[in-house]
Order: C-alpha cells, then sequence, then structure tokens
C-alpha cells in the first residue's frame, strides 16, 4: 500500500494521506482501528455497492473490533439531492450517531458528495472517510474536500469544502466497475495527462490499445499519478480561488454540454470533447501545435471517450451555457488553454466567435 500525503495547511490536523493498492481493505481496517477517530462509524453507500461491497466493508471493521453500521440509498446521480440527505440525516440521528462518530463514504462520486456534505453539517461536522470505488472518485472527486449536491436548477449548487480524514484507494473495486464508468474515470486522467504530465501522456497512448482491460500495474500506475497531480494542485489552491482552475481544462465547454443535452451525455464524455475543442481553440489562437492538438485528439479517440458532440446539440445553447458557467468572472470567460502537452494557462480573452466556430465543426 502506498501512501501520498495531501499537506493542506500547517496544522497537521487538516492534512491527510491517500492509501493506494490492490486489496487494502484489510490494512484499512487496521488504520482505522489504530488512529480512533471516532467511538463508531456509519458507512454511506449507494444500492450497487452496497450489494457487492457492504458485507465485505462490515466484516473487515469487525474484525478489529470497530464498531460500525451501514446506511445505503438508491444509486444513480437522482439521489444526489436534499432528500437523500434529510433520509440518511434521520437515520444517523434514529441510530444515535453523535459528535464522537465518524462517515465512511464508501462508493462513486454522488456517494463521497453526499457523504462529505452530511459529514460537514451533522451536528457541526463530524469526521469522515472516504473509500471511492470508481475510476472516477478514486482520481478525482475523493479528493480536495469538495462536497455537494443538486437542485432543480443546477448541479452542486449546495456545498461546501470540508475535507475528509483519510482516503482509501482500493484498485480491486474497479474489477466490477462498469465499462461505461471506467472510461468516464479515463476521462479524468487524460485530462491530468494534458494539463500536467507528458510521461503519463506517453504512457497512455502507448497502452491505448489495451487500457480498458484493467491490467493491475498500468491501473496502479495511472490512479497513482493522477493522484497526485489533484493533490498537488488541491494543496497549493484548496479553496478554488485560482491554480486549482487549471482542473477546469475541457470542463468549461464539457460541463455547457452536459448541460445543453440535460444531462444525457456522460461527464466523461463531454470533458473529452471539451478538451478537444480547448486544444483546437489553442491551435487556433497559435498557442498549440497542431501536432498536440492531434495527439490529444487521437487519445481521447483510443481511449473509447467521445471526440464529437451530437447534432442535435444547440451551438448557441452551449454557448450561452459557458457563459453561464459558474467559473465565469465578469464578461470573459476564462478558458484553460494549452501552449503544449504537460503546459496549461488560463485565457481570459476567447472570442466567442472562435468557441462557435469550433463547436460547429465537432457536430456530428
Ligand atoms: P461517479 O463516481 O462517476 O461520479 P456514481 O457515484 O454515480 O458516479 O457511480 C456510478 C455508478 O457506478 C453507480 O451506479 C454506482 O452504483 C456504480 N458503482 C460504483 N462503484 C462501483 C464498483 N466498484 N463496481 C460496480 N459498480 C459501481
Ligand atoms: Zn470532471
Amino acid at each position: 500500500m502506498k501512501r501520498i500525503k495531501v499537506n493542506l495547511d500547517k496544522q497537521s490536523s487538516l492534512s491527510h494521506d491517500i492509501c493506494i493498492g490492490h486489496n487494502i481493505l484489510d490494512r484499512m481496517g487496521l488504520v482505522i482501528a489504530k488512529v480512533t477517530l471516532a467511538h463508531r462509524y456509519t458507512v454511506i453507500t449507494d444500492s450497487n455497492v452496497s450489494a457487492l461491497y457492504g458485507k465485505e466493508i462490515l466484516g473487515v471493521l469487525k474484525e478489529v473490533n470497530v464498531k460500525a453500521d451501514l446506511i445505503e440509498f438508491p444509486a444513480g446521480e437522482s439521489s444526489k439531492n436534499m432528500d437523500t440527505v434529510l433520509s440518511i440525516t434521520r437515520k444517523l440521528i434514529d441510530r444515535g450517531v453523535d459528535r464522537s462518530s465518524a462517515l465512511i463514504a464508501l462508493g462513486g462520486g454522488v456517494t463521497g458528495d453526499i457523504t462529505g456534505l452530511i459529514a460537514s453539517i451533522y451536528m457541526r461536522s463530524i469526521p469522515y472517510i472516504q473509500v471511492p470505488t470508481t475510476l472516477m472518485a478514486q482520481v478525482d472527486s475523493s479528493i480536495g474536500g469538495k462536497t455537494g449536491i443538486d437542485l432543480p436548477e443546477g448541479k452542486n449548487l449546495l456545498g461546501t469544502f470540508f475535507q475528509p480524514q483519510a482516503i482509501f484507494i482500493d484498485l480491486r473495486f474497479l474489477k466490477t466497475l462498469p465499462d461505461d464508468e471506467f472510461v468516464n474515470g479515463l476521462s479524468e486522467v487524460v485530462k491530468y495527462a494534458i494539463i500536467d504530465d507528458v510521461d503519463l501522456f506517453n504512457l497512455l497512448e502507448e497502452k491505448s490499445g489495451t487500457i480498458r482491460d484493467r491490467d493491475p500495474d498500468v491501473l496502479e500506475t495511472i490512479v497513482e499519478r493522477s493522484c497526485k497531480i489533484k493533490k498537488g494542485i488541491v494543496e497549493i489552491d484548496e479553496k478554488d480561488m485560482g491554480v486549482r482552475r487549471i482542473l477546469n481544462f475541457g470542463h468549461t465547454i464539457g460541463h455547457a454540454i452536459e448541460a445543453e443535452s440535460g444531462y444525457t451525455i456522460p461527464h466523461g464524455n463531454a470533458v473529452s470533447v471539451g478538451m478537444i475543442a480547448a486544444a483546437r481553440i489553442s491551435e487556433r489562437m497559435k498557442y498549440l501545435s497542431s501536432e498536440d492538438r492531434d495527439r490529444i485528439q487521437q487519445l481521447v479517440r483510443a481511449a473509447g471517450l467521445a471526440d464529437y458532440i451530437p447534432a442535435s446539440i444547440s451551438t448557441e445553447g452551449i454557448i450561452s451555457k459557458t457563459r453561464v458557467d459558474k467559473k465565469k468572472e465578469g464578461g470573459s470567460i476564462h478558458f484553460v488553454l494549452l501552449k503544449k502537452i504537460g503546459m496549461p494557462f488560463i485565457n481570459g480573452s476567447v472570442e466567442e466567435a472562435l468557441i462557435y466556430k469550433t463547436i460547429e465543426e465537432l457536430k456530428k
């Protein structure tokens, strides 16, 4: 099991470890028993993950004499709302969970976001641990302390920054992950490679034909490298005020495509075509070479991700959603562009006409 330390503040209480490895649940049990973070733990998980791993995680904790129980909610993004938060909260109260307790988020991004939010406000906050089970959650959403739920008006509109006490990434969970969910998570891995890691980019290119076979060694490398990049950026800019915006590469147009499709296009596909769009805009503005732009496009395709926008989605709609993107400031749209692979920068003055043309070209 490898440990990566996330250094968030001079007060060491806010720092925590990311532990990564294959079959690490037993060791996780030992660590939890040793640190005595809480008198009891409640595992929060969705119905799918509960059926696969619920009994096992409770068994692991029982083995080391840690008192634990489990609450499950229906799987799916549609559960990421206030009703689920309230229903879980009432169950916690019912079971006598108090300030000496802690939560364990076992699942994908939805579970992590909901559990983190509840942990940050339940009885004015209790500790929680992230145990991410999707590739997306392992490389992205479990790190950085963002929590939240969706409202009918938009995604993640209610939330907090609240860091977990630890993150345990068992790569074995990825064996049962459906292929489309695996590919969805790959989009963020490709993003990290593009913004920060030419070696990772080369590796992904080299393995692109077999990446979906989930070879354990390859998985370990890509998850570990992705976690290191994310944690490095979060350490510098925990509250998303500056450099953390680099993580938004591909997401300005990506989020707009997702929303404009009524969330029928998965996040990974929307971000992938958003990354291609950002690369093309970078090329047109004479920052990025056409070779690098082409490599990005090829890698997205080889990873099984989307390289086009369905023709039914309106370009005007995408652009207007880009404008109202919450990351926008004043009148200008902040785009993450590229000088080359591994060298992103933030540009506040991309012309709307260029965005329009680029989106139109990506329609199919
Ligand atoms: P994400 O992590 O992509 O934000 P979710 O939390 O919605 O998304 O998880 C995506 C789907 O994958 C959900 O239906 C969830 O129940 C399921 N899931 C999560 N982890 C696993 C796993 N290890 N094996 C199989 N299915 C899983
Ligand atoms: Zn993303």
